[in-house]
């Protein structure tokens, strides 16, 4: 069961209030351009199917209740993916008085990958790390201690405040 769980992990995508950059990302990380289910990865229409939840966005008002109700609904062992800058900080839309973010106030998150958005092989990093993870917690009951992934990419040129890696959409031909 570890052993399936390391190597062919199910996802449930979550958007806690996103602007859709980092649902777009997630999305590409699956198709045949980067082909993360020919590892293995695979998106499943249930949290009840699902061993790990992948959650972008700040997390608003309308949002947090559901997140909690999704994460309670994943079969144990599980891990989560914050996936892109804002359910990590709250990132551009820190002073909005719509959000209950960062994301970790809410449930336990195990990695963390940064980037606005990030790119696609980040993001599969940051699913192989929580695969990982995932197989030594469900084999020795480990604790969470949440990973922080590193920025995948060319650094930020310094014409937007966000401090990350342009999109892959920006970087494809
Ligand atoms: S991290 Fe950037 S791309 Fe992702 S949801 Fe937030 S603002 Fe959008």
């Amino acid at each position: 069961m570890c052993y399936s769980r390391r190597h062919s992990p199910w996802l449930f995508h979550m958007n806690g209030g996103s602007c859709n950059g980092c649902d777009i990302e997630l999305i590409a990380s699956l198709t045949p351009r980067y082909d993360a289910e020919q590892l293995g990865v695979r998106l499943e229409g249930s949290p009840r199917h699902a061993d790990i939840l992948c959650i972008t966005g700040p997390v608003t008002h309308n949002a947090v209740n559901a997140i909690k109700t999704v994460y309670g609904q994943v079969c144990g062992p599980k891990a989560v993916v914050a996936i892109g800058s804002c359910p990590a900080t709250t990132n551009v839309f820190i002073d909005s008085r719509t959000l209950e973010g960062p994301l970790n106030l809410h449930v336990p998150v195990d990695v963390f990958v940064p980037g606005c958005p990030p790119r696609p092989d980040a993001i599969i990093q940051g699913v192989a790390k929580a695969a990982e993870i995932l197989a030594e917690r469900a084999a020795k009951k480990i604790p969470i201690v949440p990973v922080v992934m590193p920025l995948v990419g060319p650094p930020c040129n310094g014409a937007c405040a966000c401090g990350s890696a342009p999109s892959s959409t920006e970087a494809q031909p």
